[in-house]
């Protein structure tokens, strides 16, 4: 590919437009679409990403030049260009943010003039490979014997041997040593040892799934072929039950993808990318693996994405962003847990992972996998449908064993004449049932783990006499009591102030500390079992103390008991020797006002329940909750998906939300309530309010009407019809005007109302 006369440039951040610029005779060969450029903008100079080299400019006065393109390959492949370009349609967002989404920010700003490549560089020395035209003197002769061993860093060799840099750069001058500058990696998996694991024999189940992934892949290349691909297959739906061996499945697909000369991207949830996950995969694939997670060090991020990029590795892994990989000769995707929420980016572009997969998939027309044990609905209803294709694993792979779960009626259990356990706050918490099935636990020298949704001691704080709460002064939230540091917290903003002695309102002195949080159970069971070593993870113990880490390795290498925990604990853990799962408070999530609550709940049990029993011996998972009959509850402690989805797609169906309708989500935001509201007023009217193709929800307050003393009002569009919907939004966001500090921010395929 060689460059035009014209580039056409989105420039980094949120201009929506697209600016031409000429381009200079030396650097034609250089600039193509996907190179990174500097051009003049007014009177500064900008970066961007070139996205076409049109034959014409609509643009009529002269064109300004490119100022300077960075080095090497362009930093997007075609195919990622193009796909920048679909995102910014689709989720109405600026190229400019696209692309910037898509790069990690070292190799974004890498080649610009002076400010390096980015990459990190060393200096080595060793004996010329040439017979030297002068003799050496002795003391020379000494240093290149120090160098018969072969090339060395050159700092780490003047200091054992005590020469100095000078002596070696002479001895360079005359022929006798070699000093290279060489580029060095950035390895975040350096210094751990990572074992070599080879395929496991699949059971009929995994074969099957296995098969009809294979099926789909972009055929090995042949001499009349070449690099051609067909029509891609349809995606493939991977339903299998937490432990059924999806994993390995992955794994034995992504082998035959290298082995048929195609690369691969493996996308996970930011919080099961965990040191063991990776593992796996660099255990079975090695070097060839690069890990793209937004934890490493900047210089590694850079360096395993150009690892990527020149095709030194061949598989991506990582959470959302990794989807971007620059892996050239894409022959496969896969996306774990397909469900999470967190492949959805809560900034603009608000883009998901897994759609955005398939989009990607298909420009590159390779396979798609879509892995989960609870599925999406939209991915279900896709499979119902026949737009994707769906493989069953019923069973686990190791012990063939699923949990049995009970589900405890709190309404009985808590009720006062229960006479269960001692100390009232304690029984509301802790039913009989799950003390004694952790007592049998702890007998046994077996672990436990506890989940509740809420972290902190007390999620409400209020006076007993007059009703006052407490609650944020920068956000409509109550606040949450943590008894650590004994302060009030806002879980939106962080602010935190003390507890007040008395009511501030009416004198009261019994200030109430009402539900129950992390904290509190963390405590109570210290007292319930006061011999049991029990630790806690929430984002106050792993913001703080130590790290998530720290807190999985103590609790595998069997140091710890019972482990308390948020969702944190919930996602994709893998513990031989948990036989035992609580969840305490099941149903917190479904008084959320969002159509998806039922949903959720229902993954959270699921995926809980997942974590009990994966080694040998079976597990027993205690679902606590005072809606015993919800069917989220009822059927997710049986892991029975089929039944509730059809029972939650009907029920999608007949109120108009997804997966039968888009959904999209406009906040308008301020710091004048009145304004705030009579924008979002305004930006309904303009979408037009009254049409049957589409419902138009009235603007009323988000969940959290303030937040960080910024208001928020929001409204929902949904509509069957995904180009008149895309159509009515933007042209609602060009009419409307937005006075003062107003802003207007819309969510295409929203998660939730929040
Ligand atoms: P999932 O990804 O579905 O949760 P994993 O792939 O983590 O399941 O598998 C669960 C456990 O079963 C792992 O310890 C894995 O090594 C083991 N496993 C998977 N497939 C097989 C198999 N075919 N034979 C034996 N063990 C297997
Ligand atoms: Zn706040």
């Amino acid at each position: 590919m060689t460059g035009g006369a014209i580039a056409r440039v989105a420039l980094d951040g949120a201009a929506s437009q697209f600016f031409d610029y000429s381009v200079p005779e030396t650097l034609r060969q250089a600039v193509v679409p996907g190179s990174r450029v500097r051009v003049p903008l007014g009177r500064r100079e900008t970066e961007g990403t070139v996205i076409a080299l049109p034959e014409r400019s609509d643009f009529s006065g002269r064109l300004r030049p490119v100022s300077s393109v960075s080095t090497g390959s362009p930093a997007l492949t075609p195919a990622l260009v193009r796909l920048a370009l679909w995102m910014a349609d689709y989720y109405i967002a600026p190229v400019g943010l696209c692309v910037r989404t898509m790069l990690p920010p070292t190799v974004r700003g890498g080649g610009k003039a002076g400010g390096g490549d980015g990459f990190a560089r060393e200096l080595t020395v060793a004996a010329a490979e040439k017979m030297p035209e002068v003799e050496p003197t002795r003391r020379q002769t000494e240093i290149l014997s120090w160098l018969a061993g072969g090339e060395q860093l050159l700092s780490g060799f003047c200091r054992t041997w005590g020469v100095s840099p000078e002596t070696l750069r002479r001895m360079e001058r005359e022929g006798l040593v070699a000093i290279r500058n060489r580029v060095r990696r950035r390895d975040p998996l350096a210094g751990r040892r990572v074992a070599p694991s080879s395929p496991l024999p699949l059971n009929a189940e995994q074969r099957a799934a296995l098969e009809m992934i294979v099926a789909a892949l972009p055929p090995e290349p042949t001499a009349e072929s070449g690099a051609r691909r067909c029509n891609p297959a349809r995606p493939v739906l991977l339903h299998g039950v937490t432990a059924s061996g999806k994993t390995e499945v992955y794994l034995q697909a992504i082998a035959e993808t290298l082995r048929r000369g195609y690369g691969a991207i493996v996308l996970v949830p930011e919080i099961s990318l965990t040191p063991q996950t990776i593992r796996r995969f660099v255990a079975r694939f090695g070097d060839v693996v690069a890990v793209l997670h937004s934890q490493l060090g900047p210089g590694e991020r850079h360096d395993e994405w150009h690892r990527l990029r020149n095709g030194e590795a061949r598989v991506a892994v990582g959470p959302r962003s990794a989807l971007f990989a620059p892996v050239e000769r894409l022959g496969l995707v896969v996306v774990d847990e397909e469900h999470e929420p967190s492949y959805k980016q809560d900034e603009t572009p608000r883009y998901h992972a897994r759609d955005v997969a398939a989009v990607r998939a298909k420009f590159e027309r390779c396979a798609l996998v879509l892995g989960s044990a609870t599925p999406s609905l939209e991915s279900w209803r896709n499979a119902e449908t026949g737009k994707f294709a769906i493989a069953r694993m019923t069973r686990r792979a190791t012990s063939f064993q699923l949990p049995s779960t009970t589900i405890v009626d709190m309404r009985v259990e808590a009720a006062p004449n229960s006479g269960g356990l001692p100390g009232g706050g304690a029984r509301l918490v802790f039913s009989d049932t799950l003390v004694k099935a952790i007592r049998t636990r702890l007998d046994y020298g077996e672990q436990t783990m506890l989940f509740l949704n809420r972290r902190g001691w007390a999620p409400r704080v209020g006076c007993p006499k007059c009703g006052r709460t407490e609650t944020c002064e920068n956000c409509s939230v109550a606040m949450t009591y943590h008894r650590d540091d004994e302060v009030l917290r806002c879980h939106v903003c962080g602010a935190w102030r003390p507890v007040p002695s008395v009511c501030p309102d009416c004198g009261e002195e019994g200030y109430r500390l009402a539900g129950v949080g992390t904290q509190r159970v963390e405590t109570i069971a210290r007292t319930l079992f006061p011999k049991a070593r029990i630790e806690r993870m929430d984002l106050d113990v792993t913001s703080r103390k130590c790290s998530h880490e720290e807190i999985l390795a103590r609790f595998r290498a069997g140091k710890t008991d019972i482990l308390v925990g948020t969702q944190m604990i919930a996602k994709g853990l893998d513990f031989p020797n948990v036989t035992l799962a609580g969840i305490l408070n099941a149903d917190a999530g479904l008084a959320v006002p969002d159509f998806r609550a039922a949903e959720r709940t229902f993954q959270l049990v699921a995926q809980m329940a997942g974590r009990a029993g994966r080694g040998d011996r079976p597990g027993d998972v205690i679902v606590q909750t005072w809606h015993p009959d919800a069917p989220a509850i009822r059927l997710a402690a049986r892991e029975n998906f089929a039944e509730f989805a059809a029972a939650e797609i009907e029920e999608r169906r007949e109120l108009s939300y997804p997966p039968f309708t888009r959904f999209c989500l406009v906040t308008v935001k301020g710091s004048a309530r009145e304004a705030v509201e009579e924008c979002a007023a305004r930006f309904a009217d303009a979408a037009g309010r009254d049409d049957p193709r589409w419902k138009l929800g009235d603007p009323v307050p988000a969940p959290v009407e303030k937040a960080n003393g910024v208001w928020r009002f929001q409204l929902t569009l949904r509509s069957a019809d995904s180009v008149l919907l895309h159509e009515r939004l933007r042209g609602a966001l060009s009419a409307v005007q937005t006075p003062g500090d107003i802003s207007i921010s819309c969510d295409v395929d929203a998660l939730g109302c929040g």
